[in-house]
């Protein structure tokens, strides 16, 4: 060290020794060293004592020639404890600095300063505290690089093994979904769907890992591509409605219709993110709730609101639910399990794609998640046009059908007739017996319950004259809205080849016609899956696969059939006659099944059970009036 500076530090020594307890109170209580010190929850006691006393007796010591710059006995041990604190080093700097100051200070309080002692202080500690500040730095940089690539590996090793236990995964899934083909008990088909339902949770989980890692580890790419908007937000909610039926809960959701139909995003994150959101909805809700779902498009912003009536979320949990592996209280209390990861990924997915997630809820209240994200409109024309993708005109055969309720008739036969089958239509058994006998058909659809003759006698009548002059079977299908146990067995003793219930469910009447006719070469894929969405005309065309004026026509053939019977039942309920109520009743309840009005059907179906039995104490007239009221909503609502 420069001579002359040492030699007026020296001279100053007697005065900094006296004002050692002053300089390190007023350093370590000056306002910035104290916020840092107090961030990083420095011990007081323990840096005052042992590092800061230690310290500033090196400093008298450097200043009396006995010890040499750079020698600090606690200096490697005070950088350990810092880093440790995680102080950065600029937060280092200002406490050096300060350290400085309260020198400096104190050469003042004694009136000694000078500019020349002032120059010595400075110059003694910032020849210091370079030193320690290049060490300093060095180590933090250290441990950041270390900690980057730890991270790195884990998200590296996290990403490898969750790919690597996803492809034999996929395997076992795959067999077992083949192995539930398979004619096996019912002991047997349990544990499959036990080892199906835990192989989809664990696959469900794995893919969050992957994602997770990805997204962390900055190699996740954001897909867009035209794609219909409508189409996409309903797929995505009927692959829900199982899981939301095992419930009873109503899935409602509101598109707003003015939306153009070709939107440019990532199609793929968007159903990834409103799935995670209504599984939430669905598991976090009790039964028999709704959830409700809103779509629309304002200013180029996509926003998709899931609102749940479920358990609802305490504030304190708002945001933490979107950190990873983090599960609320309440949801942990349901025991309904997950990974707690899926909001965050949610979060980053919405991120990535210039959006956000918002959320408002209150315990007892519900959820309700707010999905904005920014989309181009696309030109219209480009995205794939239209649930191209239904099965139609997919077999080919000629189908016979008995049946007496005229709506029911107009339905099957623009079902049959979107799926390219020839249909024909007859009113009772007597009918099916003498056109099955006439003409060759492909299949018969048999409604059970006929007026004249019934399914069952016609079924019989027309097996034994296939018997008789040796003619190859016709498959038969008893079509029943009497959907109990057993009407299954019922069936087969009846002599039929299979059973539908109705009302009819497309996925089933397909596998009927994938049995026992022969399919087109160019069929394209059906939506497997009913969904309920608001309008009447949406939800039928979902569940029907049919056009709007197809549908228009069948509410109104629907309605002119109510106008007529619906007096005809009051007729019969006064005079008593058991057997014609419930018939009555039984065709309205198949009328209103079609067209999944459960309130209504289950009324009429209330009054042919009573009817069925004789029943004296069911009060007819009540049942009647019920039925009336359901319907008077029907009528209203259209
Ligand atoms: P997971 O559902 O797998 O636990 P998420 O990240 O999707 O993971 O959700 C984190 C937590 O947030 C859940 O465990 C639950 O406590 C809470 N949560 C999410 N959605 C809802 C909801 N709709 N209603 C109530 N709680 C919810």
């Amino acid at each position: 060290m420069n001579v002359t500076y040492l030699s007026l530090l020296q001279h100053a020594k007697p005065n900094f020794l006296a004002a050692k307890q002053e300089i390190l109170t007023e350093w370590i209580h000056e306002n910035q060293c104290a916020a840092i010190l107090h961030r990083h929850a420095i011990d007081m006691e323990l840096f005052y004592n042992y590092y800061a006393s230690n310290v500033f007796d090196y400093f008298i010591g450097v200043v009396s020639g006995e010890v040499e710059l750079g020698k600090c006995p606690v200096m490697g041990e005070l950088i350990d404890y810092l880093k440790n604190k995680e102080i950065r080093s600029e937060e280092l700097f200002i406490l050096c600095t300060h350290l400085k100051r309260s020198v400096i200070n104190s050469t003042y309080t004694y009136h000694i300063h000078t500019q020349e002692l002032f120059e010595s202080i400075s110059y003694l500690f910032d020849q210091n505290f370079a030193g320690v500040l290049e060490l300093y730095t060095d180590t933090i940089y250290q441990k950041e690089q270390e900690a980057i690539e730890a991270g790195k590996a884990k998200e590296y090793f996290l990403s490898n093994m969750s790919h690597e236990i996803r492809t034999p995964l996929n395997a076992i899934l795959g067999f077992v979904s083949l192995l539930k083909e398979e004619n096996l008990g019912a002991v047997h088909q349990k544990y499959l769907d036990i080892i199906a339902q835990s192989g989809e949770n664990l696959l469900h989980i794995i893919n969050d890992i992957l994602d997770f890692s990805k997204l962390r580890s900055g190699e996740f790419a954001i897909d867009p591509k035209v794609f219909d908007i409508h189409e996409q937000i309903s797929n995505t909610l009927e692959l829900f409605v199982p899981s939301a039926n095992v419930k009873s809960i109503a899935l409602n959701y509101t598109i707003n219709e003015k939306i153009p139909h070709c939107i440019f995003a990532d199609s793929f994150r968007i159903q990834q993110i409103v799935g995670n959101l209504l599984s939430n909805a669905i598991k976090f809700s009790q039964p028999k709730r709704t959830i409700e779902v809103d779509v629309d498009v304002i200013d180029s912003l996509l926003t998709i609101s899931i609102r749940d009536f479920g358990s609802g979320i305490a504030p304190e949990d708002h945001e933490r639910i979107f950190n990873p592996f983090y599960q609320a209280q309440e949801g942990t209390k349901l025991g309904v399990g997950g990974s707690g990861l899926g909001l965050s990924i949610c979060k980053q997915l919405a991120s990535q794609m210039g959006g956000k997630i918002t959320l408002e809820s209150k315990l007892g209240w519900g959820s309700l998640f707010v999905v904005t994200l920014p989309v181009e409109v696309a030109e219209q024309g480009l995205c794939e046009p239209k649930i191209s993708k239904k099965c139609s005109n997919c077999f080919e055969g000629k189908v016979l059908v008995a049946e007496d309720n005229e709506p029911n008739k107009e339905l099957i036969r623009m079902v049959l007739e979107r799926y390219g089958l020839a249909v024909m239509i007859v009113s009772n058994g007597e009918e099916a017996c003498i056109e099955a006998m006439e003409n060759r058909y492909d299949l018969i659809l048999m409604d059970e319950q006929m007026p004249f003759m019934n399914g069952n006698e016609a079924t019989l009548k027309i097996l034994a004259y296939e018997q008789e002059h040796h003619l190859p079977h016709t498959p038969i299908v008893a079509l029943t809205a009497n959907v109990i146990k057993g009407s299954r067995q019922r069936a087969f003793e009846h002599g039929y080849d299979a059973f539908i219930g109705k009302p009819i469910v497309l996925v089933e009447i397909e596998e009927i016609f994938d049995r026992f006719l022969t399919k087109k070469e160019s069929s394209a894929v059906i939506d497997k899956t009913a969904v309920t969405p608001l309008t009447e005309i949406q939800r039928l065309k979902h569940s029907l696969m049919l056009e709007d004026d197809q549908i228009i026509q069948l509410l109104e053939l629907f309605h002119t059939k109510m106008k007529q019977i619906l007096p005809e039942l009051k007729e019969v309920i006064e005079r008593r006659d058991y057997e014609r109520i419930a018939n009555i009743a039984h065709s309205i309840k198949g009328s209103g099944g079609n067209f999944r009005y459960e309130k209504f059907s289950g009324a009429a179906a209330e009054i042919e059970k009573a009817a069925r039995k004789q029943s004296v104490k069911f009060n007819y007239e009540k049942g009647y009036e019920k039925l009336e009221e359901v319907y008077a909503k029907l009528h209203s609502s259209r």
